[in-house]
């Protein structure tokens, strides 16, 4: 009897206790989702909803919007009104809004594959790559040649790879140091003035070269700079990417890389990165502010 007692308590317990515990869930669920989600819709003043409407709200859609460039992204649509929000936002990240050289920052990236250097991001004037070392296959022979390590392995084998399919690449141009460049840069600019020459080279700081992933190409039978007739420009095009590498100054992309077309200037990414820009046929400026910057703490 004094069992039967004790085995029904236990049981009225354990079903009060599930009881108890669905109910706390069902409430968890009632009250904590639901008002959020009302408290978001309503999370700005009035003002600036409206500005937000302006672009079809994209802090809903786009993880990269940035709330504090809010008027510089509505006065580039109005100067810019032929482009979608998406790129609007894309081109003000990246400081297109503002005048090349101004608004300028160092990289927050140093030392990784995550490095941007354009107009508006540095590297400053200390900056030596660690892991730089010697390139001695696939270049020209009267230079000394180096990059990261990591780039010179994948450049190694995108090489041999080019190699087994017939085609000669090889480095002629790939890391410069911060005094180097700025003798570069100076040499251009006393030849075709500044304005002329900020469309091709670099400002001291301000280089790809600088970062040791980068790397510029011939074929050892024409100049560089007629690379894009070759066989080997083909062959990059289709195949940098799986070993890396993206063309850094693509045709027609100018007002985003702010340079002019380089067909033989190639930056390592990483495969990732190079197959996503690839396939998108996008600058390396735009996946930065779309995927790299707005993860922040890396
Ligand atoms: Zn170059």
């Amino acid at each position: 009897m004094k069992k039967r007692k004790l085995k029904k308590a236990v049981i009225v317990y354990l079903v009060l206790m599930m009881l108890i515990g669905a109910s706390v869930f069902v409430f968890v669920q009632k009250n904590g989702k639901v008002p959020s989600n009302e408290k978001e819709e309503e999370k700005y003043p009035k003002e600036i909803e409206e500005k937000l409407a302006k672009l079809n709200h994209p802090e809903k859609e786009l993880n990269y919007f940035n709330l504090n460039y809010l008027d510089r992204y509505l006065s580039y649509q109005k100067s810019n009104p032929s482009l979608n929000v998406e790129d609007i936002i894309t081109r003000v990240n990246i400081g297109l809004d503002n005048k090349y050289y101004t608004n300028t920052s160092v990289s927050p990236y140093l030392n990784t594959n995550y490095l941007l250097v354009n107009k508006y991001i540095s590297l400053g004037e200390d900056y030596i790559p660690d892991d730089l070392v010697t390139v001695d296959d696939c270049v020209v022979t009267y230079k000394k040649i180096e990059l990261v390590s990591e780039a010179k392995d994948a450049f190694l084998k995108l090489c041999h790879k080019a190699k087994e399919d017939g085609f000669t690449i090889r480095v002629m141009s790939s890391y410069r140091s911060y005094d180097y460049q700025k003798q570069l840069y100076q040499n251009y600019v006393d030849s075709d003035g500044m304005e002329e020459a900020d469309t091709y080279s670099a400002r001291p700081g301000f280089s790809e070269h600088q970062t040791g992933l980068t790397i510029d190409v011939d074929n050892a039978k024409v100049t560089y700079t007629d690379f894009e007739k070759t066989n080997e420009f083909k062959w990059m095009i289709e195949n940098a990417h799986r070993f890396g590498f993206i063309l850094r100054y693509p045709k027609d992309k100018e007002h985003i890389t702010g340079y002019s077309y380089e067909s033989w200037h190639y930056r390592y990414v990483g495969v990732d990165i190079a197959t996503y820009i690839h396939e998108h046929n996008i600058t390396f400026d735009e996946y930065y502010v779309r995927f790299i910057e707005n993860k922040m703490e890396y």
